[in-house]
């Protein structure tokens, strides 16, 4: 009796059948499943396809109305909440108020009582100097004070926040290649790179000597990755090269440059190695 080859198993119904392996999943499928297969990943992109339009429409409606924005619909949010807080606070201060100044005036009216009574004694016995005047005056100055603010009362300044602070931070950074012309001094140009082709990483500026030439131009700056010097370009060159470059230049040295901090922290983590 001959004897059946053994056939792989389709990973969807588990039959030993003809199979065919999606490259995608590495999974095999019987050419039934395979149909299977390629819709359900049909479908995902439909589902892609989706997104992207939904997206478009995102993109269209902000740039017609930049409120829409998330970042913008962010600091509503945070003004929203932070003038609830204040309003919550003061009303609260508020309430705590008005409960004493039933009791303020009750006592200010009979301070004002006793008062009035001097004053009037004084009067009729017409026996005052400027002392006493004096002495009325406070009286009065007195009442007024603890009349606005009472004696058991206080207001004062707290240290800690009631609402938080934000910021938003826009990156310096240049995205695009800018030039930079230097003149080259006897002690050079006043800066040290690093990286290149040898380390797999591209050439970057790793320090600006203070006061030094590029220092004072005030231009180039540490992390700016070196494309070109003089016209030759040092993307993807060893390290000594582009060192040779700038050594052999004469006179005004043109530099590209491009700021890119993303490479910059790998190349930091890279010099901590
Ligand atoms: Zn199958
Ligand atoms: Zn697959």
């Amino acid at each position: 009796m001959a004897t059946v080859p053994s056939k792989a198993r389709c990973s969807t119904c588990d039959k030993e059948k003809n199979t065919v392996r999606c490259e995608g999943c590495l999974k095999l499928f019987c050419y039934n499943h395979l149909t299977d297969h390629r819709q359900e990943l049909s479908g995902e992109l439909n589902e892609i396809e989706i997104n992207r339009d939904l997206f478009r429409q995102t993109l269209t409606e902000q740039a017609h109305d930049p409120t829409k924005r998330i970042l913008i619909k962010k600091i509503n949010k945070w003004e929203e909440d932070s003038i609830k807080t204040i309003h919550k606070a003061a009303h609260e201060y508020r309430q705590l108020l008005l409960q004493t100044t039933a009791e303020n005036i009750t006592e200010t009216e009979l301070n004002l009582a006793k008062l009035t009574d001097q004053l009037k004694q004084t009067r009729q016995e017409n026996d005052f100097n400027e002392i006493d005047l004096n002495h009325l005056k406070r009286m009065l100055t007195q009442l007024a004070k603890r009349l606005d603010m009472p004696p058991n009362l206080s207001m004062k300044e707290d240290s800690v926040a009631l609402i938080h602070r934000i910021s938003i931070v826009l990156s310096s950074g240049h995205t695009n290649p800018r030039v930079i012309e230097l003149r080259k001094a006897a002690e050079g140009l006043g800066f040290r790179i690093a990286g290149g082709r040898e380390e797999n990483s591209p050439i970057y500026i790793s320090h600006i000597i203070p006061y030094g030439v590029a220092w004072k131009h005030g231009e180039l700056k540490k992390g700016d990755q070196l494309l070109s010097v003089n016209g030759v370009s040092v993307e993807n060159e060893y390290h000594e090269t582009a060192v040779c470059l700038v050594k052999q230049a004469q006179d005004i040295v043109k530099l590209v440059v491009q700021y890119s901090p993303q490479d910059l922290n790998e190349m930091e983590n890279h010099f901590d190695q």
